[in-house]
């Protein structure tokens, strides 16, 4: 890894997960535009991280790029230390990476069940493992999980994609639980449809069937669901933890 310039001790740091594209991308930008410094995270795209990073630093924050494959859990911790090693601090984690394999569960293979389960789950909470550690030091830290409105309701051909996000939302209600005390709070965001390259993938009748059910008659944006991160990130957020709070267009009120 390359030495990362002049450090300012006094700027928050910011580690969002699948950062190069989609949500991550927009949770990322919205941070650097609040004053964070910002670890932005790719698993595949280095050179679309790259850009997000030259685009965060317009905002005068520190930008560097960490590359990791959250496919093997384990690999999210060392992510986290590497972060905290190359800019000093982590005062927010954000657990964006994440992925489909759907298929009904009768015919689902191991391999798509694992898959989804290690990237979205297992490395969630290798990451959160690495960053309380960090954060109990420093007596206060954000993590924010970013789940999924189907991990509240269930969707039929998701049933690894639901367990994963259900099983963040119960990690987030633990950990909140076992952090609080030590000035750490853990929120999950569980976002409806928002358009990013994981929903283009799906086909027209199936966008118009959960087009057809939202309130709000319309999908979200990205930069929808970075509001909420940037919020719970922020000082304003201080009394809220254990929550799983939507951003759906209405899709499952609660
Ligand atoms: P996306 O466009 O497919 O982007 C996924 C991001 O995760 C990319 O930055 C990708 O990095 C990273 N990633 C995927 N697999 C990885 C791996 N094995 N190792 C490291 N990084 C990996 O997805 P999105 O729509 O922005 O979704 C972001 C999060 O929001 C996910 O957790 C998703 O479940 C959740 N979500 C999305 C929606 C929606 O409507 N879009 C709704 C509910 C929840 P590279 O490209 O660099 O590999």
């Amino acid at each position: 890894m390359t030495e990362i310039p002049s450090q300012n001790p006094a700027r928050k740091v910011a580690l969002v997960t699948g950062s190069s594209r989609g949500l991550g991308r927009a949770m990322a930008l919205k941070l650097a535009a609040e004053g964070f410094d910002l670890a932005v995270h790719y698993g595949r795209n280095a050179a679309e991280a790259q850009k997000v990073a030259d685009e965060a630093r317009a905002h005068g924050v520190r930008a560097e790029v960490f590359g990791a494959d959250l496919t093997t859990p384990s690999n999210a911790g060392k992510l986290v230390e590497d972060v905290i090693k190359g800019l000093g601090r982590l005062d927010v984690l954000v657990n964006n990476a994440g992925i489909t394999r759907d298929g009904l569960a009768i015919r689902m293979k191991d391999e798509d069940w694992d898959a989804v389960l290690q990237t979205n789950l297992s490395s969630a909470f290798s990451a959160c493992r690495a960053a309380i550690k960090h954060m109990m030091r420093a007596r206060s830290g954000r993590i924010v999980n970013i789940a999924s409105v189907v991990g509240l309701t269930g969707n039929p051909g998701q049933a690894n994609y639901v367990a994963s996000k259900a099983g963040l939302i119960g990690l987030t209600k633990a950990l909140a639980k076992e952090y609080g005390g030590r000035g750490i709070t853990v929120n999950a965001v569980a976002p409806g449809f928002i358009e990013s390259d994981m929903t283009a993938t799906l086909a027209e009748g199936v966008q118009q069937g959960y087009l057809s059910d939202i309130p709000l008659a319309r999908f979200g944006q990205p930069e929808e669901v970075a509001a909420l991160v940037a919020f719970l990130a922020s000082d304003g957020a201080g009394y809220i933890t254990g929550q799983t709070i939507g951003v759906d267009g209405g899709l499952n009120p609660h």
